[in-house]
């Protein structure tokens, strides 16, 4: 493999029923500074039925290119089609980058893709960047429970692959005025020659807690004890509007669901307001609100990790301040 002959960055633009995803649009935008960096092109790449036009949206977020591949065996994910398909295009264009968000599907593309076109992959990274000087794509990502962060390099193959979580990047602002070109592949596999048939698509039903898409979050950790605890935890969330969240610890205490948790084996989280209510801030838990715009802590412990994190601490016992919270918030928003 001659490696010099791989150039420019890409991203999988997921989408269903024509919708993108927005891991799509966020990949962009961490994509877009990798490609200033390397001086090179930033593309998507962009597989359904009658999707061509969607390409629009994507240069205002900062594609130069788009790759789509438009048919019918492509409306709906199946890693059989879209395996070929993204391999072919790889195999053709020799991109230097690639990058899917890690989604169910993102994840199983990305794997069979890696195996399709002989390359690595770095599952589930957290931080993108470039070595300049070596020009080689550094992925990281928690390991080791999450105690360090692993810097993945991808030396001997191309293109140097990576899935990264949703809400991890910055969306950036779309810009109108960006325009860019649109190159479409044909793609010659047929419905008959498949192996996988889509009968029916059931929708599963939204479970519980829907905390990807909260604008406040009021969660609770070990501090509050236990479900008396959480119940002024619940309290403090419903004066302010809020959906409420934990940690792994209180989940693990049986107090509420795994769909609260937030953190590396939980949710990633962005609210606007996260209030932290008796939470250490391990690492684990902080990867999955540290990007929350506003973040409020309040712990006993003067010397807790999650003041770090925090924009605003409070220091003081959980039980006589959250009451107090509630009250104010009670009374001010009546
Ligand atoms: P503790 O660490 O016990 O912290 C309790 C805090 O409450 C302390 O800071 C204490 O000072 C404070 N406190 C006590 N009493 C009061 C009071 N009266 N008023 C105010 N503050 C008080 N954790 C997650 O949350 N999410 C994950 O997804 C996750 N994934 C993990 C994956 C792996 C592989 C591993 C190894 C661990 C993971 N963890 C995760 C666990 C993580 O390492 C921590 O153990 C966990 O986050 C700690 O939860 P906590 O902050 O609620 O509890």
């Amino acid at each position: 493999m001659n490696i010099e002959e791989y150039k420019g960055v890409w991203v999988f633009i997921e989408q269903r029923d024509g919708e993108i995803f927005d891991v799509g649009l966020e990949l962009l935008g961490a994509g877009r500074d990798l490609a200033d960096k390397l001086e090179v092109e930033l593309c998507g790449v962009l597989l359904g039925d009658g999707i061509k036009d969607k390409a629009e949206e994507l240069y205002q977020y900062g594609a130069d290119t788009v790759y789509v591949i438009d048919n019918p065996v492509l409306k709906h994910y199946r890693s059989e089609t879209y395996m070929k398909a993204v391999g072919d295009l790889v195999r053709k264009y020799k991109p230097e980058i690639f990058v899917y968000g890690a989604t169910a599907n993102g994840k199983d593309l990305a794997s069979a893709v890696a195996t399709e076109v002989m390359t690595g992959l770095t599952a589930d990274t957290t931080m993108l960047d470039i070595d300049l000087e070596k020009r080689m794509f550094e992925a990281s990502r928690p390991a080791f429970g999450g105690n360090i962060m692993a810097t993945i390099l991808c030396k001997k193959h191309r293109p140097q692959m990576a899935t990264v979580r949703p809400k991890v990047m910055q969306k950036p602002e779309p810009d109108p005025s960006r325009k860019g070109k649109v190159i479409e592949e044909k793609f010659d596999m047929k419905e008959e020659d498949l192996r996988t048939k889509v009968v029916e698509i059931v929708k599963a039903a939204k479970k519980g807690a829907n905390l990807e898409e909260a604008e406040i979050i009021v969660a609770g950790g070990k501090g509050i004890k236990d479900e008396k605890g959480f119940k002024m935890v619940k309290d403090l969330a419903d004066a302010m509007n809020a959906t409420v969240a934990a940690s792994r610890d209180v989940v693990e205490a049986g107090i509420i669901g795994h769909e609260y948790q937030v953190g590396q084996t939980g949710l990633t989280v962005t609210p606007k307001i996260y209030v932290a209510i008796g939470i250490s801030g391990a690492v684990q838990h902080v990867v999955g609100m540290q990007n929350s715009e506003l973040i409020i802590a309040i712990n006993n412990d003067p010397d807790a990790t999650i003041f770090n994190a925090a924009h605003y601490g409070i220091v003081g016992d959980a039980f006589e301040i959250v009451p107090m919270l509630t009250e104010e918030f009670k009374n001010a928003l009546a």
